[in-house]
């Protein structure tokens, strides 16, 4: 039988990811469904951490641009974030999968403070844990925090999960010829301008020689198969 080719993963959830069909929020059918996919492949024995979005709540680059304090707009979404990480949690305990929220932000009556080795611990435990509030730090993204943690939780790789099956070399929607990539350099990706990840996260990847995966969400069993190594999304590596 075949075996995961990851032991231990960084996924990368957007807020939009939660919405399923509605225009803002969580969606709960849609929190579920993830839910049950973390699941399927936290019972194959891979540790799972998970770096939440928090789009569907509160993204700080629009309010600034119509004069709100960049950095106050950029906390209001992470504390969005630590929202998205709560309700994820709640319906992991749901279906019996024991998780952990740690946060950037310290909101210690909601989630524990985000402590490294405690949180490698867990993961050896076969908990999931939920990193909220993102990096900490305003002028940043949940997608460099997802790079960030990554790293610093030794995962063999960051899987981002958007609502695209992978990188194409042109945006399928729009273009019918679109064609995705299998597999994409880290190189070829920045210089063609590919939408992976935001160009911080991309770099810091790159640099540390973190391979990124980029897959759809939606598309059911498709987190199962980027477990198993199959061709599905698209692989960008040095
Ligand atoms: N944010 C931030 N620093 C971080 C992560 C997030 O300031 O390290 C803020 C920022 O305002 C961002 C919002 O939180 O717009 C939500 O995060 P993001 O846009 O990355 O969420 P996603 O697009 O994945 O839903």
């Amino acid at each position: 039988m075949s075996q995961p080719v990851y032991k231990r993963i960084l996924l990368k959830l957007s807020g939009e990811a939660l919405m399923g069909d509605d225009s803002y929020g969580i969606n709960r059918q849609t929190v579920e469904r993830i839910v049950s996919e973390i699941k399927e492949v936290a019972d194959l024995g891979v540790e799972i951490a998970i770096v939440i979005g928090g789009g569907n709540i509160f993204r700080g680059v629009a309010p600034a641009a119509a004069g709100m304090d960049r950095a106050t707009a950029d906390y209001m979404g992470m504390l969005a974030t630590v929202m998205n990480a709560m309700a994820l949690q709640d319906a992991m305990r749901q279906v019996g999968l024991v998780s952990r929220v740690q946060s950037a932000i310290t909101i210690q009556q909601v989630a524990e403070p985000y402590i490294r080795p405690k949180a490698i611990q867990y993961l050896e435990e076969g908990k999931v844990v939920v990193f909220g509030a993102g990096t900490g730090n305003p002028f940043f993204t949940t997608d460099t925090a997802a790079a960030l943690r990554g790293m610093e939780m030794n995962a063999n790789i960051v899987l981002k999960a958007t609502k695209v099956d992978g990188v194409y070399t042109d945006d399928p929607k729009k273009n019918p010829d679109a064609v995705r990539y299998q597999t994409i350099t880290f190189d070829e990706a920045i210089a063609k301008n590919l939408k992976v990840m935001d160009a911080t996260a991309l770099a810091l990847c790159r640099d540390q020689n973190m391979n990124i995966c980029v897959f759809s969400i939606f598309k059911p069993g498709a987190l199962k198969r980027v477990i198993f190594g199959e061709n599905e999304g698209t692989l960008v590596h040095c």
